[in-house]
């Protein structure tokens, strides 16, 4: 089969690999029918996070149709259409009977090297059982392929956040995660979204998805916030960019009370942590990766309903043949790329 192989740092090549094999009871085989490029897969795209090995298959979003179930997969059969958390995890230890399967001592990463990868034909998923979940014939994919990973991320910040009727929500980050928060943001009527980024078509999807957008280049967000709230600050701070200079804007934004909550990726050991401005201003720092399993139900039930539509960020779909060009197009920003999907 084809899929999409890691060579090193900005190359990735469309490689002949071997077709998956069911390995353990718990895993199924199925056919992708879209995969996407994330944000995190530019990580590793860019050498952000270095990766020795090479021509392992890269992805882990993705949509498909199910091929084959090992015998330890009672829920599912050939022939179902079904989507896919980020991450592989057990379903039945501590951990994920508590709602934390992020933190499963059995997880498995999908598409980092270790793992299976998505952006191919067939896929090789370990606990299908639990980590795949049915999806409604009425979605596309173009919609459905999000609640395993962004939209899922997105509607946990604002649940860590805390976001409640007439809440001002600030969003630092207008990329595919931030917008998805902003749309879930929304879910829980508040006052108002202000969304905060430099790049124009980011913003402009932000102001269309019904954010304040500021373009913190050449305004104030401070201000602007402080005009939404009577001069208090945000009740809730989402950060979706990852950078410390980001996450230390999140304290000047929020209000005394309020609650700041980091989902995008900052993977620097530490963080000049403000204690005493956080204490004395009673301020809530949540922080983590999404347990996207928790949400996958829920989002496809507000999707077929029609109140969520995270297909708007897709700016192309792309033969998986072209997966070199969509890692180019995203790394660079380039067409105005904000989201690809591929198509193998
Ligand atoms: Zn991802
Ligand atoms: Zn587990």
């Amino acid at each position: 089969m084809k899929a999409v192989t890691f060579q090193g740092p900005y190359k990735v090549e469309v490689k002949e690999v071997p077709d998956p094999q069911i390995q353990e009871p718990t895993d199924a085989i199925i056919r992708v029918t879209t995969a996407a490029i994330c944000g995190s897969d530019l990580h590793v795209y860019t050498g952000r996070i270095p990766m020795p090995l090479t021509g392992w298959v890269l992805g882990h979003e993705y949509i498909g149709i199910v091929e084959e179930v090992g015998d330890g997969v009672g829920n599912l059969r050939p022939g179902d259409r079904v989507v896919g958390a980020f991450t592989a995890s057990c379903g039945s230890c501590f951990f994920c009977l508590r709602g934390w399967p992020s933190q499963c001592p059995s997880q498995q990463v999908l598409g980092f090297g270790i793992g299976p990868g998505a952006q191919a034909q067939r896929m090789r998923v370990p606990f299908a059982h639990f980590t795949l979940e049915k999806v409604p014939q009425a979605i596309p994919d173009e919609k459905a392929i999000f609640v395993g990973d962004i939209l899922a991320t997105g509607y946990f910040a604002v649940q860590r956040g805390g976001v409640k009727p007439d809440d001002v929500v600030v969003v630092v980050g207008c990329g595919p995660v931030g917008l998805m928060a902003q749309m879930c943001a929304r879910l829980f009527s508040p006052k108002a979204v202000i969304a905060l980024d430099t790049v124009p078509e980011r913003l402009e999807l932000a102001y269309q998805l019904g954010a304040i957008a500021v373009d913190i280049s050449s305004q104030d967000p401070l201000r602007i916030i402080r005009d939404y709230t009577n001069s208090r600050g945000a009740d809730v701070v989402i950060e979706a960019v990852g950078h410390a200079n980001s996450i230390r804007s999140c304290f000047q934004y929020v209000r005394g009370g309020g609650t700041i909550a980091v989902v995008g990726v900052y993977s620097e050991p530490e963080f000049p942590f403000p204690m005493f401005q956080a204490f004395v201003r009673d301020i809530s720092f949540q922080v983590g990766v999404c347990p996207s399993r928790n949400y996958m139900a829920t989002l496809l039930s507000l999707i077929e309903e029609g109140r969520l539509d995270p297909s708007v960020i897709v700016t192309h779909v792309l033969p998986l043949e072209e997966a070199p060009r969509g890692y180019h197009l995203f790394a660079n920003r380039q067409e105005g790329c904000i989201k690809v999907l591929l198509k193998p």
